[in-house]
């Protein structure tokens, strides 16, 4: 019986296991995927947007050789600090599911992965948003040159690539590709390419500089889009915003319109949820991060805390507080 089964082992589930660890928990982190698996997908080669006193665990731990790390930096970072910590985490294990055992005061809870199964008197959520990337529901959005993630840009050096997306991640696509030499054209809505608002979610403006750079160069086409009407074998048409239909060739198309995470397990369980900002957020106590599901918490991206910094700093609040909740159940046993 553990203490604590943190799922995720992004920052907010190292974060947690750290703290677990230090509180003296029996804890175990499970993964699906890798240590740090969403800076992993990250583009090859990116610059984050963060300073590294956002992004660290301990003060000056970061020292990238630049004012910004790259992703390889960053995940180097995160994996040494999984490694010199010795931290508890299983990865290539993917949870299933999550029941409740007992009701009233100590519930515990049974955690099914593709591997085996656990039992732990609290379970932390750090599943991160990266599940479901959003689609446009368009015919030929299934075709294998469509990609709903960038990884890099050498396989599409001239080749016609067109993007559909308007916040950071499409605006970092199209800059890599028009950098490096593909044929680009990114599809946004004038809206979009207009907001220089960086508390809604738009094109950072480091990133929207190069890329006015580059569409004044003819290296970048931008298309202010209407709608998206279909996606062929090599061609996609779009609506222009008056409603004028346009064909585009095209060898790949990239889909970054955002993404959300999976609350099955979570909803399964009973957790309630509601409409926040940036889409279905579970109802949780903001001070201790706990669900209306006794025993249950969650931290980090698809909480109210969209960044590193929020994912991180959490768990500081959990696990004291889990910490003292289970002591005081020990001690009415
Ligand atoms: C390209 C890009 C650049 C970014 N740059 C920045 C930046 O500069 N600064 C910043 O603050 N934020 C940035 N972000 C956002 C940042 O990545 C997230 O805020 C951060 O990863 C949140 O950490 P987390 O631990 O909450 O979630 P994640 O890092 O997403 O970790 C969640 C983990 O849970 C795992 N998981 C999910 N479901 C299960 C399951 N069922 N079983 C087992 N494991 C599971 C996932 O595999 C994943 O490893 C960027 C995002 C992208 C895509």
């Amino acid at each position: 019986m553990y203490d604590l089964i943190i799922i995720g082992a992004g920052p907010a589930g190292m974060s947690a296991a750290h703290e677990a660890k230090n509180a003296g928990l029996n804890y175990l982190v499970i993964e699906k995927g890798l240590i740090g698996n969403t800076i992993y997908n990250y583009p090859v080669g990116l610059t984050v947007f963060s300073t590294p006193n956002e992004l660290e665990f301990t003060d000056g731990d970061l020292q990238p050789a630049r004012e910004k790390p790259t992703r390889e930096e960053l995940l180097s970072y995160y994996v040494r600090f999984a490694l010199d910590n010795d931290l508890n985490i299983q990865t290539e294990e993917e949870v299933l599911e999550c029941q409740v055992r007992g009701q009233g005061g100590s519930p515990t809870f049974t955690v099914a992965t593709t591997i085996t199964e656990y039992h732990t008197r609290t379970v932390l959520f750090a599943i991160g948003a990266m599940d479901h990337p959003r689609r446009l529901s368009v015919p030929g959005e299934d075709l294998p040159r469509v990609h709903f993630q960038f990884r890099e840009t050498y396989p599409w050096v001239r080749k016609r690539a067109l993007i559909v997306g308007g916040g950071n991640s499409a605006g970092e696509a199209a800059l890599f590709l028009a950098e490096e030499g593909a044929d680009t054209t990114l599809a946004i809505f004038r809206s979009d390419w207009e907001n220089n608002d960086p508390k809604q979610g738009c094109i950072k403006y480091w990133v929207k500089k190069p890329l006015e750079r580059e569409v004044e160069r003819n290296c970048l086409k931008l298309f202010f889009l209407g709608n998206v009407i279909e996606i062929r074998d090599s061609e996609v048409e779009l609506e222009t915003e008056s409603g004028e239909r346009v064909t585009f060739p095209s060898d790949v198309v990239f889909v970054l319109i955002g993404s959300d995470a999976d609350l099955t397990t979570l909803t399964d369980l009973g957790v309630e949820t509601t409409i926040g900002k940036h889409g279905t957020v579970p109802i949780y106590d903001p001070e201790t991060y706990q669900t209306n599901v006794a025993g249950i918490y969650i931290a980090g991206h698809f909480t109210n805390e969209r960044h590193i910094k929020g994912a991180i700093d959490a768990p500081k609040k959990i696990i004291p507080h889990i910490a003292e909740a289970l002591a005081k159940s020990n001690s009415a046993r």
